[in-house]
């Protein structure tokens, strides 16, 4: 269950189960308010190439810039970007990621509602972790390749209804739905996704529960009944605390064929290296995936990715200490306080950058897990409850949260405990 070290950690999610069942109706465009970009077009794969072939358009569903600038993998051939409203483009090598290109797109006046059109071709290259790949058995794509184009600053939101040219007779699992049609897959979701992840595969076998289920080949049936039992615990434990106005759709898991590098896209989990012995591990790592539906708003190249993080990891170890009682909690806590020995401070006015792992997902819930003591669970648990459905996405909203639900007192200790640039221990 380890995690890709690359972007893939940066963003989180998932989504309703996806598996194709043979030709049916496509489902009704589900229309959601306050997301910017809808995407939709045809893929072409060859995957006998390892080659796809792209036309895609991105809708602007509300956009006021006059140039907006996607990333797109450098080894895929731009043929076209066009547009009523794009008046040029410009491409060049993406300033902070080898092997992608930037492509500023220029756009006249009265965009929103507007398309853009993309067409591009080429091979991704396999990367070693084979977390992304176009293969005669095997395709699975992510923002980590940067198949499609994706806006720069990665704080847009999106949702999809694309075609997929793959082979007849393979299953496609994605944050949504996908159905076969005479020619391909058509995928969609109404969910706010941050990219357009899949997997697609021939022989996929499932297991299902209630709300989940878990696409593999081969994997035994005591690997299948753990993930469906610990998702099963996680969801009636999240959607009880969080999920009476939007509960957590039905999840779709898919466990690769490679050694290492899951990840999670709000009902989409990729899982690798499960081990079916070890319950709260498993339980901690789902329901932390699965909070992510909920804690997901703050931006991610932000000091504020720490809201992200820290209250899933929160939430998680929150929901084993309730299955698995308080060792698993002390074990966690102490665990948190190891890692965050000698790291820096989580969040101050004046130091705006990003954090490291270690601050966002040890050093944040920790500093959590410290206002839980001072203020009591049950306080705690209001904060958190708001913090994920009202929704909170940066951390000065995040201190007014506090203040109003205890004190100014534990608001100002707060953000002293976030500017302790020592280690910090439980007090
Ligand atoms: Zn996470």
């Amino acid at each position: 269950m380890s995690r890709h070290p690359h972007l893939t950690t940066l963003f989180l999610g998932l989504a309703l189960l996806a598996g194709c069942r043979g030709p049916s109706n496509p489902p009704p465009e589900e229309a959601i308010s306050g997301v910017d970009l809808h995407y939709g077009g045809r893929v072409e794969f060859d995957v006998d190439a390892g080659a796809l072939d792209a036309d895609l358009s991105a809708r602007l569903v509300d956009e006021s810039a006059t140039t907006l600038a996607f990333l797109l993998h450098g080894a895929l051939e731009l043929a076209a970007v066009e547009g009523e409203y794009v008046t040029g483009h410009h491409v060049e090598p993406a300033p902070n990621i080898d092997t992608w290109n930037r492509i500023a797109v220029e756009l006249g006046e009265g965009a929103a509602g507007s398309e853009i059109r993309f067409r591009y071709r080429g091979v991704i290259p396999t990367p070693e972790s084979r977390i992304n790949q176009i293969s005669p058995d095997w395709v699975e794509l992510s923002v980590d390749t940067a198949w499609h184009p994706i806006v720069e600053s990665f704080d847009r939101t999106l949702t999809y209804d694309l075609e997929l040219g793959l082979p007849a007779g393979w299953t496609v699992v994605s944050p949504g739905t996908a159905v076969a049609i005479e020619d391909g897959y058509r995928m969609q979701t109404g969910i706010d996704m941050i990219d357009i992840p899949f997997a697609a595969a021939p022989n996929l076998e499932e297991a299902s529960g209630k709300r989940e289920t878990v696409f593999h080949r081969g994997a035994s049936t005591e690997t299948t009944d753990a993930i469906l039992d610990a998702a099963a615990y996680c969801r009636a434990y999240l959607d009880e605390r969080f999920g009476s106005d939007r509960p957590l759709p039905d999840v779709a898991f898919a466990l690769p064929d490679r050694p290492e590098s899951g990840y999670a896209r709000k009902t989409f989990i990729a899982l690798t290296s499960v081990d079916p012995d070890d319950r709260v591990g498993l339980t901690r790592f789902l329901c932390h995936e699965l909070s992510h539906y909920w804690s997901t708003g703050a931006a991610p190249f932000t000091v504020d990715n720490w809201l992200n993080e820290g209250f899933a990891v929160f939430v998680a170890a929150q929901a084993c200490r309730r299955r698995y009682g308080d060792e698993s909690w002390d074990k966690t806590l102490a665990d948190w306080e190891r890692r965050s020995e000698g790291q820096g401070t989580i969040w101050t006015p004046n130091d705006l950058s990003r954090r490291p792992y270690e601050i966002n997902y040890k050093k944040g819930p920790l500093a959590l897990s410290r206002l839980e003591q001072r203020i009591g669970m049950e306080t705690m648990d209001r904060i958190v409850t708001r913090y994920m459905t009202d929704p909170v996405d940066d951390t000065p909203t995040l201190l007014e949260l506090i203040e109003a639900e205890s004190d100014a007192e534990s608001r100002a200790w707060f953000v002293s405990v976030l500017a302790e640039s020592e280690s910090a221990s439980a007090d």
